[in-house]
């Protein structure tokens, strides 16, 4: 599975918002319902590797909007990435293409630690941002945002695929479900695009130029 999985026509594919450079989809393998993928356009292994101080606005501005958007309808939300460097790698969840995942529920760091039988380092950091120093430094990460937008990114020689994934279905009591090309959850993907159409059509994302 790679960026082929965001191209094909389903309904986990059909775009809720974007702007030149980004898109919006409702998740394939959404644990909860409200759970999206922020994706840009053209191909990066992760986030990491976006350094594009433009392209970094333009993706603020985006969360920002969507993230409002989820706040209202979902309450609490989180923000994390898996962050490969190098394709096929472990680290990642299984799509070596950039993509953010914004999803509606109750998480900080320290119930992750309390969770997760994995010891991470984990580091307070500024935003998505800094995590550009990680990938120019050729180390994997895990970056994660909790419910009152503190961030960190999470380093480990040997980080497991789909961690956050681990951690929220043992959250929802079905921790043996976490794997998202074995539980597609589309049910839950079809009411996140029922219930967040509407923003499509009231508020489309204002293109770069508009808002320049
Ligand atoms: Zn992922």
């Amino acid at each position: 599975m790679e960026e082929k999985r965001f191209c094909t026509k389903q309904v986990y594919n059909e775009i809720l918002f974007e702007t030149k450079n980004f898109k919006v989809i409702p998740s394939l393998g959404s644990l909860v319902e409200g759970w999206l993928l922020v994706i840009p356009k053209i191909h990066y292994i992760s986030y990491g590797e976006i350094t594009d101080v433009t392209l970094l606005e333009e993706l603020d501005m985006l969360l920002n909007y969507v993230c409002n958007i989820i706040k209202i309808e979902y309450g609490e939300y989180i923000i994390f990435e898996h962050g490969p460097i190098e394709e096929n790698s472990k680290v990642g969840c299984g799509v070596d293409y950039a993509h953010i995942h914004i999803v509606p529920i109750k998480l900080n760091l320290d119930l992750i630690n309390s969770l997760s039988q994995e010891t991470l380092q984990w580091a307070n950091v500024e935003s998505l941002h800094s995590t550009s120093s990680y990938t120019n430094s050729g180390r994997a990460y895990l970056y994660f945002q909790d419910n009152s937008k503190n961030c960190y990114i999470g380093t480990k020689e040997d980080i497991p695929s789909q961690f956050f994934r681990r951690i929220i279905a043992t959250i929802i009591g079905r921790p043996q479900i976490f794997d998202w090309k074995t539980n597609y959850f589309l049910e839950n993907v079809k009411s996140t695009y029922a219930r967040l159409k509407k923003y499509k059509k009231l508020c489309a994302m204002p293109k770069r130029n508009e808002y320049a």
